[in-house]
């Protein structure tokens, strides 16, 4: 695994569980708000060149085994790394809970990994309506894809979210609406919103206030999507 950074301790990114997260390198997406740039331009990468021995990440978690109760695996996209299986497996092997973070593009992966019982939680992101996605993607996708994963994930995941990042133009009334007819009978969906003032890969792109949902339009963005799931959150 490519591993571009570890953060030992986190409250916030795997509900109910104490975890630390692990940041892969490289992504299929380039999103204009991605909050790690670091990860998923190539300059970037080449500039940071911040590589982290799975090693260290294995010998910190057995010292930890009592401390935290699981590890998150985000990027990036770590469903591009060829051996995170293997990863996942020895994580597992060590007694800890795994949550991967997905944009949701490798629905085999996905379907080979909840086979094989290496994962305990899910969080997809769902970007835009099928129809906008490679507007927020960078180029075009193959939407099927993201689909399939939708179903995969509502069928037999044990555990999962789906979320949103809500920034115009990629999301609207409309788009939201579309949205929760693509996640109908999901058992979580979780509206965010982003977040001014912190590192993007396209910092342009946030300059205009104008993209930024306020709390009383994320309410009514909520509105529109709550009845097909289960439980829709802002957070
Ligand atoms: S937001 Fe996620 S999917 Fe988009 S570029 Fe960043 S890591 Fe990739």
């Amino acid at each position: 695994m490519k591993i571009g950074g570890f953060q030992k301790n986190s409250l916030i990114d795997f509900p109910e569980t104490i975890a630390c997260v692990v940041f892969t390198v490289g992504c299929n997406f380039i999103c204009p708000y991605c909050h790690n740039p670091e990860l998923v331009s190539t300059t970037e990468i080449k500039k940071n060149a911040i590589q982290i021995k799975e090693e260290e990440i294995f010998f910190f978690l057995e010292k930890r085994k009592k401390l935290v109760d699981g590890v998150v695996i985000t990027g990036g996209e770590p469903t591009l790394h060829k051996d995170l299986e293997n990863f996942c497996f020895k994580i597992k092997n060590m007694g800890y809970l795994v949550k991967l973070d997905t944009n949701g593009t490798n629905p085999l992966v996905l379907k080979n990994l909840i086979q094989k019982q290496l994962l305990d939680f899910i969080a997809m992101d769902i970007k835009t309506s099928l129809k906008a996605y490679f507007l927020v993607a960078g180029k075009k996708i193959n939407t099927e894809l993201i689909k399939e994963s939708i179903e995969l994930i509502i069928e037999k995941a044990p555990l999962y979210e789906f979320r949103t990042t809500c920034v115009r133009p990629y999301i609207n009334k409309k788009i939201i609406f579309d949205i929760g007819e693509m996640i109908k009978g999901a058992s979580n969906y979780i509206l965010q919103q982003c977040s001014t003032n912190v590192k993007v890969l396209n910092p342009e792109f946030l300059k205009n206030q104008k993209r930024f949902f306020s709390n009383k339009e994320m309410i009514e963005l909520k509105i529109l999507v709550q009845k097909n799931v289960k439980k829709c959150l802002i957070r």
